[in-house]
């Protein structure tokens, strides 16, 4: 049997009503853009595995696309992504049209403006407005019981965790921690912009992190170091990030200068030459002593990288 396909907002609510009638029926929810690769499987997986049914939406949102940014571009494999969603245990695929979403007269915009001024938000202008809104809108359409976001998207789930909190969404945010290739890199469905050259260039993120990675694990604690370790990798690589930041973990509310006292979130974007344009990748690491995340800073200090002399 294929995978049940909703393409209307009501058609999706009457749908989870027919089928959460059941007692002790929980709703796992996972948004995505489509185009989904084994990080968007990965969160899907987990889903199914915690909750009875498991809703993915695929939307390409245009509101959280700059006017310079590649929304007409974005990949898009709408069957291969019912596809994937169905081998990975979900029982329903919503796929609104941008109409359906927006309709005329559409007005409102959700902001979080203590966080969508930060690290990305400072590049992309308006960008997490746009996921606010439609992530407000599809969780009130959905009403899962717990949603789920990849924690390569770490400013993400601080901006929707506190939309839940302040606004009172039912949901529980659980953050799922970021799938990676081979050599480190995040899986990014941006990945297919790259050149072949460009995806060599790429490894430089990974193993930016990786060596602030491995200080960390080492014992090092003092910000400076951390950070001055992961500039000198991308310096290396002629590789300069549009921001390379250390932040508290809890909520991102401040950058951390001196040493390191409490759980971290080291983020960092950076520009990689690809062709005629740049692609836009992001990664993160959080720098905690609590032994799932050592465990995760362990693997990427470990990655192995061809040609690595640093
Ligand atoms: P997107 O389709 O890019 O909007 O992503 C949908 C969801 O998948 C978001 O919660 C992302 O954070 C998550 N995601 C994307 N890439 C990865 C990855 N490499 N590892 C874990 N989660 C990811």
């Amino acid at each position: 049997m294929s995978i049940a396909v909703m393409t209307r907002r009501q058609d999706m609510i009457d749908f989870l009503r027919d089928h959460s009638k059941k007692p002790n029926t929980k709703i796992g929810f996972v948004p995505t853009m489509g185009a989904l690769h084994a990080g968007h499987t990965t969160l899907i997986a987990q889903s199914a595995s915690e909750n009875q049914l498991t809703v993915v939406s695929v939307f390409v949102n245009p509101k959280q696309f700059g006017p310079q940014e590649d929304l007409s571009k974005y990949p898009r494999q709408f069957r291969q992504d019912c596809d994937l969603c169905q081998a990975h245990g979900a029982h329903v695929v919503f796929a609104p049209t941008v109409e359906e979403m927006y309709p005329p007269g559409f007005a409102t915009q959700v902001s979080v403006p203590t966080l969508n001024r930060i690290l990305c938000g400072e590049h992309r202008p308006g960008h997490f407005d746009g996921v606010a809104t439609v992530v407000a809108l599809l969780l009130n359409i959905v009403r899962p019981d717990r949603s789920y976001f990849g924690q390569k998207d770490y400013q993400q789930v601080q901006i929707i965790r506190r939309l839940c909190l302040d606004m009172g969404f039912p949901t529980k945010i659980v953050m799922v921690k970021t799938i990676r290739e081979a050599d480190g890199l995040a899986l990014s469905s941006r990945n297919v912009y790259l050149t072949p050259e460009a995806r060599v260039l790429a490894q430089a993120i990974p193993q930016a992190l990786g060596k602030a990675a491995k200080l960390y694990c080492d014992g090092e604690r003092k910000a400076s170091v951390l950070r001055d370790c992961v500039l000198a990798v991308l310096k290396a690589h002629s590789l300069v990030p549009q921001y390379a930041e250390i932040r508290l973990a809890e909520d991102l509310s401040q950058r951390v200068e001196g040493v390191l006292t409490a759980d971290c979130v080291f983020a960092l974007a950076q520009l990689v030459p690809s062709g005629e344009i740049s692609v836009r990748l992001i990664d993160n690491i959080i720098l905690s002593e609590d032994s799932e995340w050592m465990r995760c800073l362990e693997e990427l200090s470990h990655v192995h990288i061809p040609g690595d002399s640093l």
